[in-house]
């Protein structure tokens, strides 16, 4: 279970997060150390170095006014002040013969080096040299150089107080170091798991939206980050998946009624005429209704099956020239009489012959559908426009004006949709494929309607179709 759990977290993002975060930022500190104690390694030797140099400045110096007595008494003195572990002073000869040398018990096995005196020979330059002395963990800066004429100093300095600062240096390292690294990896897991949290909260959504709770959303923080982008991103996109959905749903729902009712009243009246009737005349009847109903089925069905072809392009058009103001006029003269009934006043107003290239068949579908709902949707004694016009933007316009129920402006949106109707109660006739059917007509040619609507007022649809329809329909 523990391993198990371990496992997971070696795995997660936010770990490895934190440990290249420790990693880069410990290299670094480590990279800064490093060079700044090479630094001070540097620095000491060379004021060890100066030192040396300046001593063997002043001997020379002694050498020139006291001569060789001086300097012996000079450093006689310097090794009793200083110590004897501090400092090695000792007199050579051009070939390195030693002829006085300062208490040597701490230094009894430094000798002296027959390189170095070559080299001060033959470049006439001080030479430095270190020696270490691993018994008394200690390290010697020595200094050959010449103080007089054939006479050599060996000067030698203990290197103890510069290595206890370096070892104190190490000291703060190592400190350091494990302090930089605990405090890096504490950090860059805060800063990992902060930034990561909101991804935690989407995969906890998909979790649950795969358990089947479609009502979850994302959570998004305030911070605008790109995980709250991508969150705001995701919850837009689950309601316009929910949104389909439930349009789906609804549609299917409507199908089932659409197609229950006839089937329904079909089944009723036969069963009914079976069971009471004994007359030919009634089954002559039952015939003609169920002939009636299958035939307002199979229409609803080719409708739907239009619909589909002509909005996936694969409905063939019969592209010919068509007079819109004809086409529209023989469409009024046709619903004269479903007009007449209602008491509806229909009136029809062109300027001129409108000539666009369309397909006159699927045109008059288009203009029926609209001018049977502009009346259906009419009270008795209402009034009913047929306009045909040059379109403002090119083209030709169909308006169809009606002072009827109108259509509120939730459903405005909706009404193009299959089988959407504003009465759900289903009052008027219809299948809720008109709008459908003449939207995905007016498309193929290139076109579109649009709707102007006021409940208790009444509705304008204007269809704008451009003159060259074919063109743009045959691409
Ligand atoms: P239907 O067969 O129900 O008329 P449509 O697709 O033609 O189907 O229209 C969809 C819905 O739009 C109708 O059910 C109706 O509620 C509304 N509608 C269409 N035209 C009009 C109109 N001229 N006035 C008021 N409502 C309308």
């Amino acid at each position: 279970m523990f391993l198990k759990q371990l496992n997971r977290l070696r795995r997660s993002l936010a770990f490895r997060l934190t440990l290249w975060y420790a990693g880069i930022f410990s290299i670094s500190v480590f990279l800064a150390f490093f060079f700044f104690y090479f630094l001070v390694i540097d620095v000491l030797r060379s004021q060890v170095d100066d030192d040396l140099n300046r001593q063997l400045r002043a001997f020379a110096g002694i050498m020139q006014v006291d001569g060789l007595e001086g300097v012996r008494r000079i450093a006689l003195q310097e090794t009793q002040t200083g110590g004897e572990a501090a400092r090695l002073i000792r007199l050579l000869s051009r070939f390195g013969t030693e002829f006085s040398v300062s208490d040597q018990t701490y230094w009894r096995n430094i000798g002296v080096d027959s390189e170095a005196i070559r080299r001060l020979l033959t470049e006439g330059q001080p030479v430095f040299e270190t020696i270490g002395i691993p018994d008394a963990g200690d390290s010697l800066r020595i200094i050959y150089g010449s103080i007089g004429p054939g006479i050599i100093m060996q000067l030698g300095q203990s290197l103890a107080p510069q290595m206890r600062l370096i070892q104190a240096f190490q000291r703060l390292f190592f400190i350091t170091m494990a302090a930089v690294i605990g405090l890096a990896a504490v950090i860059g897991w805060f800063l990992a798991r902060r930034a990561l949290s909101g991804v935690g909260g989407i995969a906890r959504t998909a979790r649950r939206i795969t358990q089947g709770d479609l009502a979850v959303r994302a959570p998004v923080s305030r911070r605008g980050d790109e995980i709250d982008q991508l969150a705001a991103n995701i919850n837009h996109m689950l309601d316009r998946i929910l949104e389909l959905i439930t349009g789906i749903r609804e549609m299917s729902d409507n199908i089932a009624h659409d197609l229950k009712s006839p089937i329904t009243r079909i089944r009723g009246l036969a069963e009914v005429t079976l069971t009471t009737s004994q007359q030919v005349a009634d089954y002559e009847q039952m015939g003609a209704s169920t002939i009636e109903e299958c035939d307002r089925l199979l229409d609803m069905i080719n409708t739907m099956l239009v619909i589909s072809r002509t909005e996936a392009g694969v409905q063939e058009l019969a592209w010919q020239a068509v007079d819109m103001t004809l086409l529209a006029r023989d469409a009024v003269h046709l619903f004269e009489t479903t007009a007449r009934d209602k008491a509806i006043q229909l009136s029809f107003a062109a300027d001129e012959p409108r000539q666009i290239h369309g397909d006159a068949a699927m045109l008059q579908r288009m203009v029926a559908n609209l001018l049977d709902n502009a009346i259906r949707y009419t009270a008795q004694g209402g009034t009913v426009s047929v306009g045909v016009h040059a379109a403002p933007t090119g083209g030709v316009e169909v308006a169809f004006q009606d002072n009827g129920i109108g259509i509120r402006a939730g459903d405005l949106a909706r009404i193009f949709e299959r089988f959407y109707r504003c009465d759900p109660s289903r009052s008027q006739t219809g299948t809720g494929l008109g709008l459908s059917l003449a939207q995905a007509v007016a498309r193929a040619h290139g076109g579109s309607i649009t709707v102007q609507s006021e409940p208790g007022q009444g509705s304008t649809f204007r269809v704008t179709l451009p003159i060259n329809a074919d063109k743009i329909g045959e691409k």
